[in-house]
């Protein structure tokens, strides 16, 4: 297998359909190694998608400090990974209910973020703007505490991801020339 091509987990060794072992092949049809069954499934590897929303009031925007690990204690905003029988737009939306307990309504898109290999970790991250309309911030059981910060307060040192800042960053554009 080339070594630029990120390894398939350890743990994917069976057929979800029929339980065969699977076996790494480069088929004639494929241009990289798949995982393949004998019962002719191929399991495809692909990114999951993260969700997120930036909600903002009054030029300000709404963080909140990881309760979980990876990355447990660092600033960000509302997201998690997409559910299979929701649209993005639900998605962020629920997060920001149940992350820090506020109802948005999306205002745009700030961005779409994947890392290169071989940092890549086979996700894919979404993040819109979003205008609190209600709700009062209440921290939900994935986030330490949860707080409005200013532009100019974001705390850029210790934000939970690279593609936080990236997303933040690209908020600040979007905020540029407005109210
Ligand atoms: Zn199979």
């Amino acid at each position: 297998m080339p070594e630029e091509y990120p390894a398939p987990s350890e743990d994917l060794q069976f057929c979800p359909h029929c339980a065969a072992p699977l076996v790494l092949r480069l088929l004639p049809t494929e241009d990289r190694p798949r995982l393949v069954c004998e019962c002719d499934h191929i399991l495809y590897l692909n990114p999951k998608v993260i969700v997120g929303v930036i909600p903002e009031r009054r030029g300000r925007v709404l963080l909140m400090r990881r309760a979980i690990e990876p990355r447990h204690g660092a600033w960000t905003f509302p997201g998690g990974f997409m559910e299979i029988d929701e649209t993005v737009e639900e998605c962020a939306v629920r997060e920001a209910q149940e992350e820090v307990g506020v109802h948005v309504r999306l205002i745009e898109l700030v961005g779409v973020y994947s890392r290169p290999a071989p940092a890549a970790p086979g996700i894919v991250s979404i993040a819109y703007r979003g205008r609190v309309i209600s709700g009062r911030v209440s921290p939900g059981r994935e986030a330490l505490e949860a707080r409005w910060v200013r532009p100019e307060e974001i705390p850029w040192d210790d934000l939970a991801y690279e593609t936080t800042r990236w997303a933040l960053r690209d908020w600040l554009k979007t905020r540029r020339g407005r109210p």
